[in-house]
């Protein structure tokens, strides 16, 4: 177990890692973040903040000598990073890193512990796409295989002629095809040291343009049949790859059971319900698991959840949630501009207490 006032060091400078770092700080520990130059809000929240590129030895070194236990809040770190700091720093495997940067990599490897991806491609080249569009045909999307989130670096291809005017975008990708779903769902669970894990609720959560928009519970009568399996699974890749901490795997709900959609080795933003709604939020237990603290209780408090992001400019009148009826909790990010498209916080309501 990792005394009070040691220092984490989290890889990352957004919202998630400031998140974390405030669940650090109530349990007595220093943060420290790193992270290139940029609106790193996680700044705020840390005892200290190296603003440094990924690739710089001598402040990675710096780093490295300043912290107890290492991890990250964004899955695209560069591996090189993780790797020039000494492994016993590493809380997470950084094989979880390695496989979740690369949709083509992590959609294999979930395959190969029995889960159900879309059917999928990897295309590098004009060949490759003109191939996956014979194979797997369209509806579907073209995603880049490694750098996207958000929606971004993605392409529907709708028709047979949308797929003639789609070209090869130079960079390694994955053609899949589209996926018809009642609604989309995740597991997040928490991995300690020993292997116990734990699993919250599975959220039902809408994306809009491509972005997660809202994460409701209860999930739905489909949801609720299909987390079982969905679980299975989870537990077997967070078992497979060591994993400790929170780690996230997103589904699509369909008639023909779970489909696999992608993994976050990391806490994720269909759990910042839990800070409010479930016993124990998926930053604390994060902290918990990397410094190998007994693993806090995941349940659920209220019959009813809902948790929605604000994106955009709607950040500058979100003060205005906090004279609604009922429980708002209001998070802000503290980002510096509101562009569109950006998260800039949450809002948590909740229901009756469950007893
Ligand atoms: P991703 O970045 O892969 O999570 O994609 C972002 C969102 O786009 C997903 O949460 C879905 O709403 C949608 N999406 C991605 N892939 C598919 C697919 N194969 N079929 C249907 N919808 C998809």
């Amino acid at each position: 177990m990792l005394p009070p006032g040691s220092t984490i060091g989290i890889l990352g400078g957004g919202q998630l890692g400031r998140m974390m770092a405030v669940s650090a700080l109530q349990l007595g520990y220093r943060v420290i973040g790193y992270a290139p130059e940029g609106d790193n809000v996680a700044a705020d929240a840390c005892s200290d903040f190296i603003t440094a590129d990924w690739d710089d030895a001598a402040a990675l070194a710096q780093f490295a000598a300043a912290c107890d236990v290492v991890t990250w809040e964004f899955e695209n770190v560069p591996v090189a990073t993780v790797q020039a700091l000494p492994s016993p720093l590493l809380a997470c495997p950084l094989r979880a890193l390695e496989v979740a940067q690369d949709r083509f990599h992590e959609k294999h490897f979930v395959s190969q512990l029995g889960g159900t991806p879309a059917p999928y491609a990897k295309v590098e080249s004009e060949q490759d796409l003109a191939d996956a569009f014979i194979t797997i045909g369209t509806p579907g999307i073209l995603k880049t295989a490694r750098d996207g989130y958000d929606g971004k670096g993605q392409w529907r291809v709708r028709t047979v002629l949308e797929a003639g005017s789609t070209h090869f975008p130079g960079v390694p990708c994955v053609y899949e095809g589209f996926v018809t779903y009642e609604t989309e769902f995740s597991v997040i669970l928490v991995r300690g040291k020993d292997g116990t894990i734990k699993f919250w609720d599975s959220t039902a959560n809408l994306h809009e343009g491509g972005m997660l928009a809202l994460s409701v519970l209860p999930a739905g009568a489909l949801v609720e049949a299909q987390v079982r399996e969905a679980r299975d699974l989870a537990g077997k890749v967070a078992d497979e790859l060591g994993y400790v901490g929170v780690l996230t795997l997103e589904f699509f709900a369909t008639r023909d059971g779970p489909v696999f959609n992608e993994m976050a080795p990391r806490v994720h933003n269909s759990g910042h319900w839990t800070i409010e709604g479930a016993a124990t939020s998926q930053f604390e237990n994060h902290i918990r698991a990397i410094c190998g603290l007994p693993l806090g209780v995941t349940k659920t408090r209220f019959a009813s959840i809902e948790m929605r992001n604000i994106v955009g400019e709607d950040a500058l009148k979100a003060h205005a949630i906090l004279a609604e009826p009922g429980e708002p909790h209001l998070h802000l990010y503290g980002k510096a501009e509101a562009r569109e498209g950006r998260k800039m916080g949450h809002v948590t309501r909740v229901g009756h207490v469950l007893k």
